[in-house]
């Protein structure tokens, strides 16, 4: 379990360090900025849907701490080329994921399965979960969120 543990902590490491699509997307149909104010992350978010409801192209940029940037980086990943609907439930997957301490481990999650450990933190919940929130916020046009 502790070489798992280690190789996880590299990929957060490196998704921290060099975050991928951390830039602005333009032109974007989507966009908000999200806030955790228990860590004081920042994200901004900014995606573009194409005729299908696909999610064509994504990015985001803000100032946080390492598990928010390095989960920011790995959902924009993830989620890109994917629809509203399946981004949603990836949200769900993740989520239970993060919270339940009884979750399996979900191999369709993919490299968000890295993020697992945090449940053993529920400060950190946050932190993983603030760039969906944000995603889910944008697509929702509500703006901003607060995860407060
Ligand atoms: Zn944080």
């Amino acid at each position: 379990m502790s070489d798992l543990r280690e190789l996880y902590q590299e990929v957060i490491l490196d998704h921290n360090k060099q975050p991928r699509n951390f830039h602005g997307v333009d032109p974007h149909d989507h966009e908000a900025d999200g806030y955790n104010p228990l860590c004081g992350d920042k994200i901004h978010l900014e995606l573009r849907l194409d005729d299908g409801g696909r999610i064509e192209d994504i990015g985001f940029n803000g100032d946080g701490c390492a598990i928010s940037t390095a989960s920011a980086s790995i959902m924009t990943e993830v989620v890109k080329g994917k629809t509203v609907d399946e981004a949603r439930s990836m949200f769900d997957r993740f989520h239970y994921l993060v919270t339940d301490e009884s979750a399996q481990p979900d191999p369709s999650l993919g490299k968000l399965g890295v993020l697992a450990g945090v449940r053993d933190y529920p400060m950190r919940v946050k932190c993983a979960t603030l760039a969906w929130h944000t995603l889910q916020a944008a697509l929702e046009n509500k703006g901003e969120i607060s995860t407060e």
